[in-house]
């Protein structure tokens, strides 16, 4: 399992609404952190910042592409935890939208060459 030291510790990752939707958005694979700011909408920095206490807990791994850092769930175990805490009835939120203004290799795919 990760690196957090005790339920405490993880509940206390758990619960933060920011690093919550991160995690569901990070269930269908890896993505980059203009995703999550695109489609979080909120600040890199604060972004970063979060995503920062996910990785020190063992929670997530990055991976750096080009110009690009990718992340991605290190403990896909997690999400029995999550699920486990959303009201009963109620579908966990995991955003699918792929945002227009989102820069990542997943959102902008490669152009089709112009037809001569
Ligand atoms: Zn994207």
């Amino acid at each position: 399992m990760g690196l957090w030291n005790s339920p405490a510790q993880l509940f206390k990752l758990l619960g933060h609404p920011a690093r919550l939707a991160i995690l569901n958005i990070l269930r269908e694979g890896e993505q980059c952190v203009c995703h999550l700011e695109a489609v979080l909408g909120y600040r890199q920095a604060y972004i970063s910042q979060h995503l920062m206490g996910l990785r020190e807990a063992g929670l997530v791994q990055d991976r750096r592409e080009g110009p690009n850092v990718f992340y991605r769930v290190a403990e896909p175990a997690i999400f029995r935890v999550i699920d486990a805490a959303n009201p009963v009835g109620e579908p966990a939120a995991v955003p699918t939208a792929r945002p227009a203004e989102c820069p990542c290799p997943k959102c902008q795919p490669v152009a089709e060459p112009m037809p001569a």
